[in-house]
């Protein structure tokens, strides 16, 4: 918060004005585009659009606190390093789960792939890789997901559990792209926003940085993104 806060203080003093509304519509207008939320329409010939991703979260009760406390994280490659020894779960069904637990092994012996759906969706080849790779497939589908201390008790039918020091919930995430998508730019097929090297869409004016963008969700990256789309605009705006 207090870095958010002299972030704040500083783009102030460089003249930015800090609107704190939810966008609710972009739109192009002759020579740039419109932003709407509930109280003002702002014009401006560039936008970077930086709304990130919505992250599915799992069933888990007291879920702030699990994560709060480390039982519940999202994000091995940030996190992945402080996990070693533990016992991991990761919660989903898809092939990418069973890469994040692949991923998580570099750190632990112990990782166990939780089923988020009834249906197994993994191939003979992907469980095969799983073997390969010391990765245990849990079959039994999780009824509930609770905290208890600060380990996460996984709780299945016929009254049986099973414990983990940490679960990483790998059930999908949406980049929130609408407002860039409806405008008609190029996205991949999971929503994520196509840009070129300038970090600008196929819509001229319109560039993005961040998770909204198909790549490395880190802050790093972000930054580095939100910095190359700046320098092109400062570039573009000169020459309008
Ligand atoms: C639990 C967790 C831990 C993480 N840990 C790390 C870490 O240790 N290191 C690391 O590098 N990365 C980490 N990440 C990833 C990192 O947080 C993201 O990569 C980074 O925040 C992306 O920045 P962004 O600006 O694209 O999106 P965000 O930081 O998600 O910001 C997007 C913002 O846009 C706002 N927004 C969306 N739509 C609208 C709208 N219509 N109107 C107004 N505002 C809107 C959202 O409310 C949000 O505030 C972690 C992620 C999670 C979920």
């Amino acid at each position: 918060m207090e870095l958010h806060r002299r972030m704040s203080r500083q783009a102030e003093r460089y003249g930015s004005r800090l609107v704190v509304e939810r966008a609710e519509a972009l739109t192009q207008i002759c020579g740039g585009f419109a932003v709407r939320s509930a109280s003002l329409t702002l014009h401006a010939r560039t936008v970077i659009l930086a709304t990130g991703v919505a992250v599915t979260e799992p069933q888990v009760d007291n879920l702030a606190e699990a994560v709060a406390c480390g039982a519940v994280r999202y994000c091995p490659i940030c996190d992945g390093l402080e996990t070693g020894g533990k016992r991991i779960a990761v919660l989903g069904s898809k092939g990418a789960s069973l890469g994040e637990a692949i991923f998580l092994r570099t750190y632990s012996d112990d990782i166990t792939l939780l089923r988020a759906t009834q249906a197994c969706v993994l191939s003979q080849d992907q469980r095969e890789d799983a073997a390969r790779n010391g990765i245990r497939l849990e079959e039994r589908l999780p009824e509930a997901i609770e905290l208890v201390g600060d380990q996460l008790l996984v709780r299945f039918a016929n009254s049986e559990s099973d414990w983990f020091n940490i679960v990483y919930p790998c059930l999908g995430s949406a980049p929130r792209s609408d407002f860039a998508a409806a405008l008609g730019a190029d996205t991949t097929a999971t929503g994520g926003l196509l840009v070129d090297s300038r970090q600008q869409t196929n819509i001229p004016g319109l560039y993005a940085a961040g998770d909204v963008l198909e790549g490395l969700d880190q802050i790093a990256t972000a930054c580095g993104q939100g910095a190359t789309a700046a320098t092109a605009i400062h570039n573009r705006l000169r020459q309008l």
